[in-house]
């Protein structure tokens, strides 16, 4: 007989009267773009409503544990500042967090269940395929109907057993979601899944009803891959007496029109984004609107701090339709939070990025010439590693229409700019400068004719960040001249 003020006990745990979500992931190592939207949204709603948000770790599935998984769960959602007010590392009044923990749980409820005639032992080998077949013209399960006294005398006897659900016969269930609508469907399409499993632990399909219950989740977010098992969840909340929270199922996050987002088809996962050279902020603004918008008077704004999105993150923004991740947008949002960075922000930010290849100057000199030029972080040691090292270059760069520069020309530019450098006292970008404006006055050139083989000299590349009054500032006046000659020379 089962011990019915266990379950009294569990009920009178539940924290009640405020919004309460959880971000449950499986750890499989990585956390996918889809899933930190996912986790952002999540974290949104529970922060919007002045509610809680809990981490919960899915590790039923031991077949699928990765090695130092949580700790990317953990490093992320720091990184990320999605903070948790209960988890496994911090406990709360409904621990444990961890699924593994929590196995004699889902045993209990499973078999108030098979008491109530919800759902019933079976005995039956099947694979895998046979359970996912979704034949539903097949012959019912013989372990459906036997008395329990007999299946009970089964089980304990040892034999192996799984616990299925026992979906009512004929009938339709109903369900509610807060972007897709109310969704019905017959009973006779919905197959008696399995809850618990032969090794005692329950399917993701069984724990996520006991743990969203038991831990008093008042929305439930997650991935629309969901959506069709919901009405057997439905089921299930109905057979324990229970309410059923507000599901909020979101659409897939795309790679195109046709394909998720996926690891195996080598789509970035968020820490690959940000090894990419994306910043944090702008990683989390451009998810935010995978599949949300906002509305009123926020409808036309695309940049939001996490802050913002607390104010403004409203379930009636989330879109039923797909989003497709597109990297050039991230890039473009990313370029605009880089810009916007304090220069004491960028720098730091930057500063191990121009470190990769440049040694010789410091990051502190470089890093102004950056931050409106660069989109990602990783495209900076190839826009300054001309620092270093001059490239070898071919006299054709000195050609320029624009500039009105041909080789002859730049001859004649650098044989001039060379003493008038040299002879510069203070090595200041405002003297460099004046000097080199004189020049070209006194040359009767424009200013431009004598800067292009300037700065293609001093950079030997046709693209720099920054023009040549300010890399020759960098460079200082020996290196710079030193490389003006050499320039000369291969006119
Ligand atoms: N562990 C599930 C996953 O990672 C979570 C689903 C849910 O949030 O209910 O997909």
């Amino acid at each position: 007989m089962l011990d019915l003020n266990y379950f009294e006990a569990m009920e009178a745990k539940i924290p009640k009267g405020k919004v309460r979500t959880r971000f449950a992931p499986s750890p499989t190592g990585y956390m996918h773009v889809g899933n930190l939207r996912t986790a952002l949204y999540t974290w949104l709603i529970a922060r919007h409503a002045g509610g809680t948000f809990i981490l919960r770790i899915e590790d039923t599935d031991q077949a699928r544990q990765v090695e130092g998984a949580e700790e990317v769960i953990y490093r992320t959602m720091a990184e990320c500042g999605l903070d948790h007010d209960e988890g496994p590392d911090i406990g709360g009044p409904v621990a444990p967090y961890i699924q593994s923990q929590r196995r004699d749980t889902y045993g209990k409820y499973a078999r108030l269940l098979v008491e109530r005639g919800h759902a019933y032992y079976c005995f039956c080998e099947k694979t895998e395929s046979e359970e996912d077949s979704g034949e539903f013209g097949r012959a019912p399960d013989p372990c459906r109907d036997l008395p329990l006294e007999e299946a009970q005398a089964r089980v304990d006897a040892g034999e192996p057993f799984v616990i299925r659900q026992k979906i009512p016969r004929g009938g339709t269930t109903t369900f509610q979601d807060a972007i897709f609508g109310d969704i019905t469907v017959e009973n006779d399409t919905l197959d008696d899944q399995v809850l618990l499993k032969r090794d005692g632990l329950p399917t993701y399909n069984f724990a996520n009803v006991i743990d969203d219950h038991l831990m008093g989740i008042t929305h439930v977010v997650r991935g629309s891959e969901y959506l069709s098992s919901a009405p057997k969840y439905n089921l299930l909340y109905q057979a324990f007496g229970w309410d059923i929270p507000t599901y909020v199922h979101c659409s897939p996050v795309m790679r195109d029109a046709q394909n998720k987002m996926s690891k195996r088809h080598g789509d970035p996962s968020y820490e690959d984004l940000r090894d990419q050279g994306y910043l944090t902020p702008a990683i989390l603004n451009y998810v935010a609107l995978l599949g949300w918008s906002p509305k009123g008077e926020l409808a036309e704004q695309e940049i939001f701090s996490l802050p913002e999105l607390v104010q403004a993150f409203e379930l009636n923004g989330v879109s039923k339709s797909p989003a497709i991740f597109d990297l050039d947008k991230l890039t473009h949002f990313n370029a605009l939070y880089l810009r916007a960075l304090s220069p004491e922000a960028f720098l730091q930010a930057a500063e191990p990025y121009i470190r990769q290849t440049v040694k010789n100057y410091a990051p502190g000199l470089i890093a102004p010439l950056l931050q409106a030029r660069c989109e990602k972080l990783t495209d900076i040691p190839e826009k300054v590693d001309f620092f270093d090292t001059l490239p070898d270059y071919g006299v054709d760069l000195f050609t320029n229409k624009k500039s009105k520069c041909t080789p002859e020309v730049a001859k004649r530019m650098l044989d001039a700019a060379i003493p008038a450098l040299e002879g510069l006292t203070d090595w200041t970008q405002e003297n460099i400068h004046n000097c080199l404006t004189t020049l070209a006055e006194q040359l009767e050139v424009k200013t431009a004719t004598l800067m292009w083989p300037v700065r293609i000299s001093a950079a030997g590349k046709a693209v720099t960040p920054g023009g040549a009054v300010e890399i020759c500032h960098i460079l200082g006046r020996e290196e710079t001249v030193r490389r003006l000659k050499l320039g000369a020379e291969k006119c």
